[in-house]
């Protein structure tokens, strides 16, 4: 199973209602992209392609953003064949915006990720890579490459840590949409990044 079921379901969920023809199909990851859509005008039919990624979060986002690709195809086909509407261009923003509204009220992404795909949502990016904080925020999802290390969100609230490279400790609050509240000695506030490296105390 490429996404849990929910996901899944989901996906199928708009392709039903919308009338849309999609396969699906995971590819070894590729550096070039996450994940592409193919129409064929002919039979009405899209294949769309994503990159294994463990990071489900991910993979759920980059499903959204080909699958508003194969909206766009089902509903304007002639004018696609006819080169007036743009891959990236305003029916697309608006079907992944759609898409995306809907996932989010599913509760379908982590609660951490509610904010910084809300933001995206009103303005979609072509490039996923382009998006700086969406692409941070995810990585939390990663599977840590090596398990001694430390990050911010590994830690309680209320928990006393180092920043790597620095001297001043800190003492973490709370989650406050992306990052963390944190104060130092002197009671000054900073928002940490989750993936921050850290030192606990
Ligand atoms: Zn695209």
């Amino acid at each position: 199973m490429f996404l849990p079921q929910e996901q899944i379901d989901f996906i199928k969920q708009v392709c039903a209602s919308e009338n849309l023809n999609v396969s699906i199909v995971i590819k070894p990851p590729r550096k070039t992209k996450l994940g592409d859509h193919t129409w064929t005008p002919s039979t009405r039919t899209s294949v769309i392609t994503l990159n294994e990624d463990e990071n489900k979060q991910r993979l759920f986002f980059v499903a959204l953003h080909e699958l508003a690709h194969a909206y766009v195809a089902h509903h304007y086909n002639r004018n696609l064949f006819r080169r007036k509407v743009r891959p990236h261009g305003t029916e697309w923003k608006k079907a992944f915006q759609q898409i995306l509204e809907q996932a989010l009220e599913n509760n379908l992404f982590h609660e951490n990720l509610r904010d910084v795909i809300t933001q995206h949502s009103k303005s979609p990016k072509a490039n996923t890579h382009s998006d700086i904080a969406l692409l941070e925020a995810f990585t939390q999802f990663d599977k840590a490459p090596h398990s001694q290390i430390t990050q911010l969100k590994d830690l309680n609230d209320g928990d006393r840590f180092r920043l790597k490279q620095a001297s001043s400790t800190f003492t973490r609050i709370k989650l406050r949409r992306t990052r963390y509240l944190c104060k130092d000695e002197n009671g000054r506030s900073f928002a940490i990044s989750p993936m921050a490296e850290v030192s606990p105390l």
